[in-house]
């Protein structure tokens, strides 16, 4: 059993669409363990998203992510990491493929509905970060 971090993100939950994308991942056999809402401040934010520091959109992805309430999920389940970042699709929702949540969600690479640790080292430090400080 593996854990992995997700993001519903702001323009998801403005939009209601908690229910729709939890569904998606328990019909795909990812438990949710722990979930919460929470409204992140910009300083968490920037530390969440640290290792964009350096590029161009990092002061627009982090004014983002912390513009409004979003629901982090600790998510269990065989091989999580990648099943879901599969569920994802791409980060750019116009190259994600049909029946991915970002397909079927996201607005922009901006506004793209979900985030999904990319790493066995990256959930371990973004469960840290949202569960246990
Ligand atoms: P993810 O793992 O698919 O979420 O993608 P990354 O970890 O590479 O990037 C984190 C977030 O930054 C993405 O979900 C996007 O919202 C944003 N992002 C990534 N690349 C770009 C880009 O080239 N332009 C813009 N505007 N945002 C980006």
């Amino acid at each position: 059993m593996e854990q992995t971090l997700s993001l519903i993100k702001p323009d998801a939950v403005e939009r209601n669409l908690i229910g729709k994308i939890v569904t998606v991942f328990e019909e795909n056999n990812l438990t949710i363990k722990e979930i919460k809402k929470i409204h992140v401040t910009l300083e968490f934010a920037q530390k969440f998203y640290e290792m964009h520091s350096e590029r161009p959109f990092f002061k627009d992805l982090c004014s983002y992510i912390s513009s409004g309430p979003l629901v982090a999920i600790v998510l269990e389940g065989d091989n999580a990491i990648q099943k879901n970042r599969d569920l994802m699709g791409a980060t750019n929702p116009s190259e994600a493929q049909e029946g991915t949540i970002r397909k079927m969600f996201a607005i922009s690479i901006d506004k793209n509905s979900v985030h999904g640790s990319d790493s066995s080292e990256s959930s371990k430090r973004e469960i840290d970060l949202f569960f246990k400080q």
